[in-house]
């Protein structure tokens, strides 16, 4: 059964050209685009995505990294598709992320790893709706 899952390019793909390559290589993987949404997020935006991190000391650099440039918002679709995504993302510091994954041959650091993928079905529902809202 096809499966919905939630992806945004991070701005320090759009900085060095590669959004392009990271879209090629998630289709390639058998995700369909489904929706797609070119944003550029204020601060208080960002706060509000990764509000789950308010307390976590990386949350205020997090957020400012998140609207200092565009990000490309997405909804996907295959089997599997939740976990497949974060399998093909890699682990958040792209030097620990498997060889092969999009984070560690794009990510530059732990910060700047280039694409969220949602962790669960109930990110997905949070996260479509948040860039969503009334679209699909
Ligand atoms: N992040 C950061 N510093 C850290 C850990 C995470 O700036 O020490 C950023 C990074 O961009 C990451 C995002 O915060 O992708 C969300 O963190 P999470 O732990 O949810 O990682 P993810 O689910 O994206 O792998
Ligand atoms: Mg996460």
């Amino acid at each position: 059964m096809k499966e919905k899952t939630f992806c945004l390019i991070k701005p320090d793909a759009f900085e060095r050209n590669i959004v392009g390559k990271i879209l090629d290589i998630i289709e390639a993987h058998g995700f369909q685009f489904v929706a797609m949404r070119f944003l550029h997020l204020s601060e208080t935006e960002a706060e509000q995505f990764y509000i789950i991190h308010k307390d976590k000391d990386f949350y205020h650099g997090l957020c400012k990294y998140m609207s200092e440039g565009p990000v490309l918002c997405m909804v996907l679709e295959k089997e599997n598709a939740i976990a497949d995504l974060r399998k093909l993302m890699g682990v958040t510091d792209p030097d620990k992320a498997e060889k092969g994954t999009i984070r560690n041959e794009f990510g530059i650091d732990i910060r700047h790893n280039s694409i969220h993928g949602s962790d669960s079905p109930e990110s997905v529902k949070r996260e479509i709706t948040f860039f969503f809202k009334g679209v699909i």
